[in-house]
């Protein structure tokens, strides 16, 4: 439920992860994942493919000089490998090749005290080749007994460098007798990069991620050790955050414990951890499903406010929408606390699951984003209202016409209005019947009163658009209306995929209609390399025009110092084209803004 990111490990870039490491406090007492640490093979929860396999070849005495040990951080690498060191030096050994746990030698390898005989590297500190070397040196020195052995626990070895693994490679081919190296790494694919020839010397094992009833389970079993009640749900939302990491799970315990005394609430973990408390959930849910968009703002204010992480809550959100999803295909929605699988089952019903998966999608295009961004607020609340907004038919319409035989933008072009963009009244879906060219013979009346001087230029209709029936009423194309709804043309050309070209419109600006339906753009010297773009998909350009304004015939593109000839006397600035310009203005200042407008595909409003 918590999504934080875990740069060093490939299985966390799904978005829910842990708090970071520093939001532990040190604890003076043993903690849980120490206390509970595995002594034995078989203590080792789930791994057991790995913990039989080892503990077999210590019975038949078949140890191998290297092994590589791969999966997640916190499913027990470490702590197998430890096992496998007490097993190795062990003065109890059973048979079955376990080792005792109690003797002096098991219990020094087990603390991770100082061994002499067993050597812990973290190889995210200990990378270069002078370490490797050394570490060579010290191998060549037999261990400290007769019937002893050396075990070097190389952790992170992904980290190693080429030249430390060359370095290894040489004992590894020729190894002391009685050292044993054991890699582990939550990156093999980068040693098969930087070290193919070792790979062939090391047994290769790979780690389960623990699922979450594991974890619980688990959770469960060491608290009923320490005489402690928990709640269900406690239990639940502890091995969810835990992420699949057993010492991460047992570390939030800790954290939950110390916050109070007598039983783990639910409500207590939640605290501990800064969970967003379900409710919250639910009642955002509410708001997007009821179309709230105005509500975002103060809910958005009040997580704010309560000090909430908005980052944990983008992530708790998209948790219950896949939940949700689930429930709505039919499914239990996993591993829920009982509250939320019930609050979202309530609600299975008003979304459908194609709205889940395009807001699902939605969300986690914008995660990474929104990790770095220093205006979570700002993002937050515009995913939000974009959801709110979302226009679910439209969407459909939108599938339908894509699937079609004339593919996007080959019938009529009418692409799916923005949700924002107001009440506008497009022809949606509607195959227009060919026209000759819409209002191309109808005298425009009073809307050219802000056009340039009009030039009487009836073009031949050849690259007449095709112009969608004028079943509904259009107004009838000016300048100011081209230039009013601009904004609104691009972000369509956008939704059509045609980014491209959306930018080279933006980039554009018109400065005259004919009473034909003639339009005039004109780019700025500097945007010489639109010219092209937008010549070559003129239709495509006018068939958007004309979803939204009747009687555009043609489209002439000219650069600005070019045409200053031609240029009317004075350009009129429309009081939408100021705004425009300042709109354009303010995106380029503000990058969080232009970015948020690009993510979210929202048209700004003044
Ligand atoms: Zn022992």
């Amino acid at each position: 439920m918590l999504p934080i990111p875990q740069a060093s490990d490939s299985q966390r870039d799904r978005q829910v992860a842990l708090p970071p490491a520093s939001r532990f406090p040190l604890t003076m007492y043993l903690s849980l994942a120490r206390k509970y640490r595995p002594r034995t093979f078989s203590d080792v929860a789930v791994q057991t493919h790995v913990s039989n396999t080892l503990r077999g070849a210590i019975a038949r005495g078949r140890v191998a000089h290297g092994y590589l040990l791969c999966g997640p951080r916190g499913v027990g690498k470490t702590t197998l490998a430890r096992v496998l060191a007490m097993a190795l030096n062990c003065e109890n050994r059973t048979p079955e090749g376990e080792p005792c746990g109690q003797c002096a030698s098991c219990t020094r390898i087990w603390g991770g005290s100082a061994s002499l005989d067993v050597i812990e590297i973290d190889a995210a500190s200990n990378r270069g080749v002078d370490d490797a070397r050394e570490l060579r040196e010290r191998a060549m020195y037999a261990p400290s007994g007769d019937e002893r052995y050396k075990v070097y626990i190389v952790d992170e070895a992904h980290m190693l460098t080429r030249e430390a693994w060359n370095a290894l490679l040489k004992i590894l081919e020729e190894p002391p007798p009685r050292v044993v190296f054991v890699f582990a790494t939550t990156e093999p694919q980068k040693i098969t990069q930087t070290a193919a020839p070792v790979m062939s010397r090391l047994q290769r094992f790979d780690f389960k991620r623990i699922g979450t009833a594991d974890v619980r389970s688990r959770l469960a079993t060491v608290l009923a050790a320490e005489h402690i009640e928990a709640e269900p749900d406690a239990l639940m939302l502890l091995a969810r955050a835990a992420d699949g990491s057993m010492r991460d799970a047992l570390s939030l315990a800790d954290q939950s414990l110390s916050l109070g005394d007598g039983t783990l609430t639910a409500q207590r973990v939640r605290d501990a951890l800064g969970l967003v408390p379900e409710d919250e959930v639910l009642a955002v849910l509410d708001l997007v499903a009821e179309r709230r968009a105005a509500d975002v703002f103060p809910a958005v204010a009040r997580l704010a406010d309560a000090g909430a992480d908005l980052g944990l809550f983008l992530g708790a959100f998209g948790e219950a929408l896949r939940a949700a999803l689930a429930i709505s295909l039919g499914g239990d929605g996993g591993d829920l606390s009982e509250a939320l699988r019930e609050g979202l089952t309530a609600r299975a019903s008003r979304f459908t699951p194609g709205d889940l998966v395009r807001m699902l999608t939605t969300l986690m295009d914008l995660e990474p984003k929104f990790r770095r961004s220093g205006q979570q607020q700002i993002l937050l609340e515009t995913l939000l209202v974009r959801f709110a907004l979302l226009d679910r038919t439209v969407a459909i319409e939108d599938l339908l016409r894509e699937m079609g035989p004339g593919g996007p933008s080959g019938g009529d072009g009418t692409p799916a209005p923005r949700p924002p963009a107001g009440p506008r009244s497009a022809p949606l879906g509607d195959a227009p019947p060919p026209r000759d060219g819409g209002g191309s013979t109808a005298p425009a009346a009073a809307d050219t009163r802000r056009s340039a001087a009009p030039e009487p230029d009836p073009r031949p209709a050849s690259v007449l658009a095709d112009a969608p029936a004028p079943s509904a009423p259009r107004p009838r194309i000016s300048v100011a209306g081209l230039t009013a709804h601009w904004d609104d043309i691009v972000s369509r050309l956008r939704a059509e995929g045609r980014m491209a070209l959306a930018g080279a419109v933006e980039h554009a600006k018109p400065v005259s209609v004919s009473t034909a339906g003639d339009i005039t753009l004109e780019l700025e010297s500097t945007g010489e390399l639109f010219h092209q773009p937008l010549t070559t998909n003129a239709s495509e350009v006018l068939s958007v025009i004309g979803a939204l304004l009747s009687g555009a015939t043609h489209l002439t593109v000219r650069l600005a110092d070019r045409a200053a000839d031609d240029s009317p006397p004075s350009r009129r600035f429309t009081e939408e084209g100021v705004r425009r310009d300042r709109l354009s203005m303010l995106r380029k200042k503000d990058a969080t803004l232009d970015a948020a407008v690009d993510a979210l595909d929202l048209e700004l409003m003044e």
